[in-house]
């Protein structure tokens, strides 16, 4: 299984169908679990597709159009009842502050879960390193004691229980206040073991040699440098209800994966524009300019259901030559393996 993947958990814009449910998206990374965007029907969907509502560490609201949040209340409901033990950060359009109380406190329930709750009120980095409270972090260095695998990939930041990423909002351009997100790990660099072999590091040796960018190994100063590669950090980014706008191309920059919305297709552009959508082409576009590798197409229009199903897919096709999903419900789609 991957450790990072999409799990999809609706696909359907303003109106559910047969085969779609309401918009939901539950990101696996490493040991974190962030929901987006949870419709209608989001709860039952995960139990569906195997997420538990304790794998679910962050939820980000991207607006308040009910195909957007109106699983919130369930959600929330199902992850007191199962008495989740660590805190949930939401964060969610903080104009709207508002509309997410009455979410949360929608039916009379016990509260048993501690819900950490973020208004996000402008564009920048809204997490960052260690479980922070909200604000800028650190400067996002790599985790110290990193473990190599088989493959040579140090993976030590969420086991020392640290975000291995950067989360980022960015507001779009929709009819209510709404923001994207994207998910930047930082770089970092790859061990070589071939390289740590034939100079006898080994063991936790690996890590304080991580921390420090040296160690004295059998009477030889070695440097970070000499046994490992710089590694691109992964991103991700999210971007849901908007007209083309800067800021999506912001979030979709460089993105191994970009999760976009694409209600309409090329022929209904003049209601895209009208009611603050996309095209799938302009999904495409955006992905063509961000250097994205892995374009994932939802959040349909209900008018399509019955059309030939590749029709949306083929029109971004048209304007991104990179690989592109179009998402079913209970699709799990990897996040991209790096590249390089
Ligand atoms: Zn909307």
């Amino acid at each position: 299984m991957a450790n990072r993947e999409l799990i999809v958990l609706g696909t359907a814009s303003q109106a559910p169908t047969r085969t779609r449910n309401h918009n939901g998206y539950f990101l696996r990374w490493d040991e974190e679990g962030l929901l987006f965007d949870p419709g209608e029907g989001t709860q039952r969907q995960m139990l569906f597709a195997g997420v538990t509502a304790s794998q679910v560490t962050r939820i980000c609201v991207t607006h308040f159009h009910g195909d957007h949040c109106l699983g919130l209340p369930g959600v929330l409901q199902r992850m007191s009842l199962d008495q989740v033990p660590h805190p949930v950060r939401a964060y969610y359009p903080g104009v709207d502050a508002e509309m997410f109380w009455r979410l949360r406190h929608a039916s009379l329930f016990r509260e048993r879960l501690t819900l950490v709750e973020h208004p996000v009120d402008g564009d920048g980095v809204i997490a960052d390193g260690p479980d922070s409270p909200g604000g800028a972090g650190g400067p996002g260095e790599v985790s110290g004691a990193g473990e190599v695998s088989g493959a040579g990939e140090v993976s030590g930041a969420h086991r020392a229980g640290r975000a291995g990423f950067r989360l980022e909002a960015r507001a779009l351009s929709h009819l209510v206040p709404a923001f994207g997100y994207r998910l930047v790990e930082p770089d970092g660099r790859r061990m070589l073991p071939e390289e740590l072999v034939a100079r006898g590091i080994s063991g936790p040796d690996v890590g304080r040699l991580r921390q420090t960018g040296h160690l004295e190994a059998n009477g030889r100063l070695v440097k970070l440098d000499e046994v490992s590669v710089p590694r691109r950090g992964q991103r991700f980014a999210f971007i849901m209800d908007t007209r083309l706008c800067d800021a999506a191309f912001e979030l979709a920059d460089g993105a191994d994966m970009l999760v976009c919305e694409s209600t309409f297709a090329d022929a209904d552009e003049g209601s895209a524009r009208e009611w603050g959508h996309l095209t799938a082409r302009q999904a495409g576009q955006i992905a063509a300019a961000s250097g994205v590798r892995l374009l994932v197409l939802t959040h349909f229009s209900q008018r399509y259901e019955t059309g030939p199903p590749e029709r949306l897919r083929d029109e971004a096709a048209a304007a991104f030559s990179g690989e592109i999903v179009s998402a079913a419900d209970l699709d799990r789609i990897p996040v991209p393996r790096r590249a390089g």
